[in-house]
């Protein structure tokens, strides 16, 4: 049995309370730490497929993932004119079964009820770490300063933690050429469980509709051929950057962008994975977005900061060495991370086809029979690499 009795886990988003969950069962004790003053349950539609849905199951928060799913019964490609071009029914990329969706601040709070034990400490962040070697000294923000027998860093894809154990993001950056906004806004079209999605060459904008949340949700991505830094500017520089974007470019567009004028949750962020030679130092470990973000493209990362908690979690109570746990959490998981990495690029192609006539072949794809999509390059990919980790394989 491990000697680790006493975690820090910074974030308390889905990576951090999952791993609290699993502490919890092992009788060890979990501090997670949260930057914002309160549990942050906004947000967009996430999934959960393949062998997360086997961790949400042991974890015991299957039945309410299922009770609080959005709903969304499948998407419509449009054109200008918002007559349907093409159309996606659930399924399509995984056995319903195995690909659910939900909004993020319904699982975070899922998850927060599944770790009662851990303590969660809002408003507070990490200032400075030293690895002891038999444990890690952490001052906080606060003021206060404790002792850890192991610090996760699941603080998302622009990680503190990894900051602190690792030095800047850029050398783990891998920037996607592009850059994606959401936002809750009024429901105008009135649609009913649905997305819709509208394209222009390397631009989509949508809105999708779910009866978990007020409003409807709009996303607008956009490919670039340069990274700038407008991703750390202001949210009315993002918010001009997005005008010049996609101003006139056809569809609801132009009301989107009025609506994300005065929208209280406006999201953007850079389409960026985070690769690394390793995810851990010492005491001091990475899960989920901060160690191995696949981006929002591969719609995998909830999925692999749900999974990784539980093989964290098992492999370090199957161990005495803490740094042995980490080299064998490391192992199992970095296959599983690599492969769900590798199908952000065909889910960009897919999302945002990059020319006119990726458009059209992308939509004649999807009115083509079922067996013609499944042999296409994203859905096979993405389902064998949802399955790709063995839970049992200790
Ligand atoms: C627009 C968008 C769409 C997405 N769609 C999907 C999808 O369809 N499917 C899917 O699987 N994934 C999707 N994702 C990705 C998914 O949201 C993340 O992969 C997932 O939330 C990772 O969880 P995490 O707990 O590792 O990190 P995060 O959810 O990023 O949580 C990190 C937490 O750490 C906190 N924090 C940050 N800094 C500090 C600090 N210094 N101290 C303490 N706390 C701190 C943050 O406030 C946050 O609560 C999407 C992401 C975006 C942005």
């Amino acid at each position: 049995m491990t000697a680790v009795k006493n975690v820090l886990v910074s974030g308390a988003s889905i990576a951090g309370p999952a791993l609290a969950h699993w502490l919890g069962r092992r009788g060890v004790r979990a501090v997670v730490l949260e930057k914002a003053p309160a549990r942050r349950t906004g947000g967009y539609a996430i999934d959960l497929r393949g062998k997360a849905v086997d961790v949400a199951e042991r974890m015991g928060v299957l039945d309410g993932v299922r009770a609080a799913g959005t709903e969304i019964a499948g998407a419509r490609m449009v054109g200008a004119d918002g007559r349907t071009r093409a159309a996606l029914g659930t399924g399509l990329i995984a056995p319903e079964d195995r690909d659910l969706e939900i909004l993020r601040g319904d699982l975070v709070t899922l998850l927060h009820e599944a770790a009662p034990d851990a303590e969660y400490r809002y408003g507070d962040s990490i200032t400075a770490l030293e690895d002891r070697g038999d444990r890690v000294a952490v001052e906080f923000a606060s003021g206060a300063a404790e002792d850890f027998d192991l610090v996760v860093g699941a603080d998302g894809l622009h990680s503190h933690t990894r900051a602190l154990a690792f030095g800047p993001e850029r050398p783990f950056r891998r920037f996607l050429q592009s850059y994606v906004s959401i936002a809750t806004v009024p429901n105008r079209l009135g649609l009913d469980r649905e997305a819709v999605l509208f394209n222009t060459p390397g631009r989509v904008a949508a809105l999708y509709h779910t009866p978990r949340a007020a409003g409807a949700k709009a996303l607008l991505l956009h490919r670039t051929g340069t990274e700038t830094d407008i991703d750390r500017r202001s949210p009315a520089e993002q918010r001009a950057h997005l005008r010049e974007v996609f101003a006139g470019t056809g569809w609801e567009t132009d009301r989107i962008l009025a609506d994300f004028e005065d929208t209280d949750d406006f999201y953007f962020d850079s389409v960026t994975q985070i690769r690394m030679p390793t995810w851990s130092k010492g005491r001091v470990v990475l899960l989920g977005d901060a160690g191995y973000c696949p981006s929002p493209m591969s719609g995998q990362g909830t999925s692999l900061a749900l999974v990784g908690a539980y093989v964290l979690a098992e492999e370090l109570a199957a161990r005495d060495e803490p740094e042995a746990a980490l080299t064998a959490y490391e192992r199992r998981m970095r296959p599983y991370a690599e492969a769900n990495q590798a199908i952000a690029a065909p889910g960009l192609d897919f999302i945002a086809p990059a020319t006119g006539f990726a458009i059209k072949a992308r939509n004649a794809l999807l009115k083509s029979g079922p067996l013609l999509r499944l042999l296409s390059r994203f859905d096979s990919k993405l389902s064998r690499a949802a399955e790709a980790i063995d839970l049992d394989a200790r």
